[in-house]
């Protein structure tokens, strides 16, 4: 392929800024970002319409697919679709809920040959740490994990038991050693409230919020913290919650302390007041948290002592929501967002002031530093992969059920007004995804350490 795709707009969003440009593709690389009048005459055209903007592919580091072995729960082809839809173009998988997990290489094994054909973006995998798979982590590292999550509370996953302070020591000196990300599942044990002690209401939405506190949550992040210093092990802490937590984060990061952290988008527009009683699709763990404590991760985020804001997607098969009983304290915990990231981020943090570098930083060019992909995701420059998204920020819409590409169509988000419509999305200089379908076939590929 000898002439290049140039794609140019009024609004293309950079890092730092917004401007006019040209972006030339060949290879599906980007080979030159230019001026908007530099697009000669050898190429093919596509002008964005003056009210779209352009911005690198959503890069999503957090996503439970759920195969192979539960692949009834979400599977490859339709969370991939729905990340096409969305705009993201690269996510990284979860290593827990399939069956085998991802704790051993046959285990990764298993997967990759599920994913094989099935993704329509690129994909990368997270690998786990349960008690006594030490030894599983060079060869897993060398198989081409981005790094490894691990629980500190019951996962919800008999496959996938969590770990205690002495089971990371052990882990923790092999991962420095291999020089490894550890990704952690914050919550301690000693806090959380057993459901049979606080089983009065069990519809009401306060009685799981406070079955889950702020503190389970505080006490895992200052465990952490000690643990990172001591064994100089990367550590990232996932789906932050309780707002508490920040300044220690902010303090320990100031330290020197290799701690990172992340929210997620339930926690930055939802509010656990306005949670009507029965309606388990908003049960995720931890909880989503008072309005103060939103805006509390917001201001997190503004300074950046959280890092970037990733979907949690974690999906599965209606009737485990038990939307019948509506008993939040049996229903699986977990929400289905994929889809739906960048109109909810971009929907709250217009409000506050943001603008779309921030989304680019949030959204993209940080979640591909976190898996190592900051050479070739998540930005619009020379070299780079041209993952392009096409999107309209002032275009509002209220989420339908039948709009999403998940596998069950069950979102607290159903429903919700949100702004930015994602009109096309480019993986690699292909379009895969035209506002309305998605391209075939699945042109995704591994994206091994
Ligand atoms: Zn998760």
């Amino acid at each position: 392929m000898n002439h290049d795709l140039i794609i140019r707009a009024r609004r293309v969003v950079f890092e730092d800024h917004v401007a006019p440009a040209s972006i030339h593709i060949r290879d599906g690389r980007i080979t030159s970002v230019g001026s908007f009048d530099q697009v000669g005459n050898h190429g093919d055209l596509i002008d964005v319409d003056d009210q779209s903007v352009v911005m690198p592919g959503l890069v999503d580091t957090h996503v439970h697919i759920n195969s192979p072995g539960r692949t009834e729960w979400e599977g490859f082809e339709t969370a991939t679709k729905a990340a096409a839809a969305g705009g993201v173009t690269t996510l990284i998988d979860m290593p827990l809920n399939s069956i085998p997990p991802t704790t051993t290489t046959p285990g990764f094994e298993a997967k990759l040959a599920t994913a094989k054909n099935k993704c329509y973006v690129d994909v990368g995998f997270w690998g786990g740490i349960v008690p006594g798979n030490t030894g599983e982590l060079a060869p897993l590292k060398r198989a081409g994990v981005v790094g490894f999550k691990c629980f500190l509370v019951p996962s919800g996953i008999d496959e996938f038991p969590h770990v205690t302070e002495q089971e990371l020591r052990e882990a923790m000196p092999e991962l420095t050693r291999l020089g490894a990300l550890l990704i952690v599942h914050a919550e301690l044990p000693g806090p959380i409230v057993t459901a049979a002690v606080n089983n009065n209401a069990p519809d009401d939405y306060s009685t799981f919020l406070s079955s889950r506190p702020k503190k389970a949550e505080n006490d895992a992040i200052d465990l952490m913290i000690r643990l990172s210093r001591e064994h100089g092990t990367r550590v990232h802490i996932v789906h932050l919650s309780s707002a508490d937590a920040i300044p220690m984060i902010r303090e320990a990061q100031a330290d020197g302390v290799k701690i990172t952290a992340e929210t997620c988008p339930h926690y930055l527009h939802f509010a656990a007041e306005e949670i009507p009683a029965g309606a388990t699709e908003f049960k995720c763990c931890p909880p989503i948290r008072e309005a103060q404590n939103r805006e509390e991760l917001w201001k997190g985020l503004k300074d950046a002592t959280i890092d970037f804001v990733v979907s949690d997607h974690s999906p599965c098969p209606a009737t485990m929501k038990r939307r019948d009983t509506g008993n939040f304290l049996e229903a699986w915990g977990g929400i289905a967002s994929l889809q739906l990231r960048l109109p909810v981020v971009w929907t709250e943090a217009q409000k506050r002031g943001h603008g779309f570098h921030d989304l680019v930083t949030w959204l993209c060019s940080r979640p591909a530093e976190q898996v190592g992909l900051q050479k070739r995701k998540g930005r619009i420059a020379q070299g780079f992969d041209a993952d392009l998204i096409v999107w309209d920020p002032e275009e509002r819409f209220a989420v339908e059920a039948s709009n999403l590409f998940h596998r069950h169509k069950i979102s607290p988000y159903v429903g919700e007004n949100l702004s930015g419509v994602v009109r096309k999305t480019f993986l690699r200089g292909r379009k895969i995804y035209d506002g309305r379908d998605i391209d075939e076939p699945p042109g995704g590929m591994f994206l091994l350490n």
